[in-house]
Parts: C-alpha cells; sequence; structure tokens
C-alpha cells in the first residue's frame, strides 16, 4: 500500500524502519529539512494543510497516518473524504486540547484529576483557594513535553502572560506513586491487543526512561477498561497510548492521550516480537495479527539535548543505541538507548551507569 505519514520525525522514520518487511511504500510531509524519516521515504517538504499536497496525497496515497500530534485538523478532514485516515480526525481533536480531552474522560468514566478552565489570575485565585502550590496552570494546546506549564505559586506576571497567550485550564497536582501509560491498537475488524503497561519517569516534564513491564493485574485490567471505552467511541484504529497517574492507593488517573506511537513504547523493537510501530502500520493497513507474547524485561532512557560519548557507552552493558541523526538542542529527544535482561531488577542495577553518561 501507499502510505502518508503527516510529520517526518523519529517517529515516521522507526514506522517505516520496523515495517519495512510488509513492503510498503511511505510519503511523509513536513515543513521542516532533513527530518528523520526523509532518509527513509520521498519527502514532501510543506505545511501540513498545503492544498495542492493534499490533493496529491488523496490521489496517491491508500491511508494516511501522522507521527505529530499537531497536524491541522482541517488537514485529515479533507483526506477523510477520499481515502482511510488513521487515528481518525475526531481522536486528533481532542487531543490537541486539554480541556476537552479531560471532558471527554469524564464523560466516558476514566478518572481525572480536578481540573476548570480558567481565563485570568482572578479565575486561578478562586479554584485554588490559597493552595497555589497544589496546581498547575497548562495551555490547553501546543503543551507537550511540559511546555506552557506552570505552578500556580509561580509570581503573578509569569501566569498572566501564560494566560494572556494561551487558552488555560488549572488541573490539581496528584501526588502519584509513579507513571505508567497503556500501549494498544486496534483494527478496523475489532482486534484489539494491549501490551502489559510501562513504567514512566519524567525529569522537567520530559520522558527521562521507561521501564518495562509494570506488572499489576489491577491495574493492568482497569488501564484495558478505560482504553475499551476510548476505541469503541472513536471507533479507533491505529496504535493509541494513554499515560496515567498511579495514586498512593493503586488507582489510575489518566493525564492524556496520544493517538499514534509513542515514546514510552520504543522499548519494543528490541523487548517484544511486534513493535508499537509495527503494530500501528499493521493495524491501519488491515493485517494486525496476534503476536508471540515472548516480552523482554526492558530499559529504555532518552537521549537529550546532546549526543552521548559512545566509547564510553560501549562499555556498559549490551544495548542498543538508536540515533535519530537530528542536531544537537537543550532537551529535544535526539536519540534513546534501550538494554534488555532478565528481570526489571537487573535494569535497574544497569540504570545509573547509563543516566551518568547520558545525564554528562
Ligand atoms: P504533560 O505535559 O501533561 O504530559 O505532563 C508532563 C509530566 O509533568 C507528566 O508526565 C508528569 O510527570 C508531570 N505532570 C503533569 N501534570 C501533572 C499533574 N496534574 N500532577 C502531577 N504531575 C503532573
Amino acid at each position: 500500500m501507499k502510505i502518508a505519514i503527516f510529520g517526518a520525525g523519529q517517529l515516521a522514520m522507526m514506522m517505516i524502519e520496523e515495517s519495512s518487511s510488509l513492503g510498503h511504500e511511505f510519503i511523509v510531509i513536513d515543513p521542516s529539512s532533513n527530518p528523520p524519516a526523509s532518509k527513509y521515504a520521498k519527502h514532501i517538504k510543506t505545511d501540513y494543510n498545503d492544498i495542492k499536497t493534499l490533493e496529491y496525497i488523496a490521489a496517491e496515497c491508500d491511508v494516511a497516518t501522522i507521527d505529530f500530534e499537531n497536524v491541522e485538523i482541517s488537514a485529515l478532514k479533507f483526506l477523510e473524504k477520499s481515502i482511510k485516515v488513521f487515528p481518525p480526525s475526531t481522536a486528533l481533536e481532542i487531543c490537541q486540547d486539554r480541556l476537552l480531552e479531560k471532558n471527554l474522560f469524564k464523560k466516558l468514566n476514566i478518572n481525572v484529576t480536578n481540573y476548570q478552565s480558567v481565563k485570568n489570575v482572578k479565575d486561578v485565585d478562586m479554584f485554588t483557594h490559597g493552595k497555589k502550590s497544589n496546581f498547575l496552570l497548562k495551555s490547553r494546546r501546543f503543551g507537550y513535553d511540559g511546555k506552557n506549564q506552570l505552578k500556580c505559586s509561580e509570581n503573578t506576571a509569569k501566569l498572566n502572560s501564560l494566560l494572556l497567550e494561551n487558552e488555560c485550564i488549572i488541573e490539581e497536582i496528584v501526588d502519584f506513586s509513579t507513571e505508567v501509560s497503556l500501549i494498544c491498537v486496534r483494527q478496523a475488524d475489532n482486534t484489539i491487543l494491549f501490551y502489559p503497561l510501562v513504567e514512566n519517569f519524567h525529569k522537567h516534564g520530559i520522558l527521562r526512561y521507561s521501564i518495562f513491564p509494570f506488572s499489576n493485574k489491577d491495574i493492568q485490567s482497569s488501564a484495558e477498561k478505560y482504553a475499551n471505552a476510548l476505541l469503541d467511541h472513536f471507533e479507533y484504529v491505529g496504535v493509541l497510548v494513554i499515560e496515567f497517574f498511579v495514586t498512593k492507593d493503586g488507582k489510575l488517573i489518566a493525564n492524556e492521550m496520544a493517538p499514534r506511537v509513542h515514546n514510552s513504547g520504543h522499548w519494543s523493537i528490541e523487548g517484544s516480537s511486534m513493535s508499537q510501530f509495527e503494530m500501528h502500520i499493521r493495524a491501519i493497513t488491515g493485517t494486525l495479527k496476534e503476536y508471540t507474547e515472548n516480552f523482554k524485561p526492558s530499559l529504555m532512557i532518552n537521549i537529550l539535548s546532546k549526543y552521548p560519548n559512545e566509547e564510553k557507552l560501549s562499555k556498559l552493558d549490551t544495548h542498543f543505541l538508536h540515533n535519530y541523526g537530528k542536531k544537537e538542542r537543550n532537551l529535544r529527544k535526539i536519540g534513546h538507548v534501550t538494554l534488555t535482561k532478565k528481570n526489571n531488577k537487573d535494569l535497574l542495577e544497569a540504570l545509573p551507569n547509563f543516566l551518568s553518561i547520558l545525564d554528562d
């Protein structure tokens, strides 16, 4: 099949690499020069909603998907008239706006933290009742990787500037014991597969590392129940990821969903018999099948800001280094490292040595 991917970053690159045996042809659309996936596919360097490009994709391709959440909804809606588009534009529309996303979670009985839409500092004061340090102010849109969010205890000038430039919500900080994500996939014939949960550790709001699996039967089944509600709601096709907080009494609170392959699923390249990337491409082309569950306990650490000293890394335990070929920039995700071991204890023992080089 001919597949268009909107966004040509590392996620698109890994979708193409990981599905290379399936015989598809890819076109990637991205306004930047030399994005990671452009090495592996025809790259159209343009805005996502360029009408000539959309007409070309509608005429040439069988299916379109995304590697980036902020593709204009109008672009997907245009394509939906003539070709298959996964995720559906309805799912993308919800996840682009934290308020709509939380409202939907609530409607589907998925636990969320207390939240409210706010317009000004007076609204913030009313909602926080003098406990500003327990709340975050977040922009409704364009707020990934901890961007566009502040603690409400920040000074009024900073809060004001976020509020003036963005529509915002305020949300209560969850006193969580850990964070997990559920990676699931659905195909149009209602084949649904779930990976076991993965545990995620963030620094400055950015994923630092993930450890797979997070084994807890009750939490796994609550997460799957929530995911089923979302998959049904959207008649979703492709990989969907939901990020949760786990409270100290073992309850799940949904933070957000990603209607695409996700950073917390990168371990699956080495740690599963079918990676999240292959799953996604199979699901959107109707060739998803059950896979053998020979999961390996895995640790995935992001490479942020600058590439590590490979000689130093090579002296550590056997690992897989993924370099996205992106320019170094402060806190930018430019690669990742994955290790697999017999058990999570061995992974945790290896972690400090890797972090000491990657945080260098
Ligand atoms: P987000 O931008 O919403 O994905 O948030 C990035 C990270 O910031 C999360 O994974 C958490 O580590 C932290 N965070 C965001 N919102 C909250 C919250 N309401 N309570 C506690 N931590 C949060």
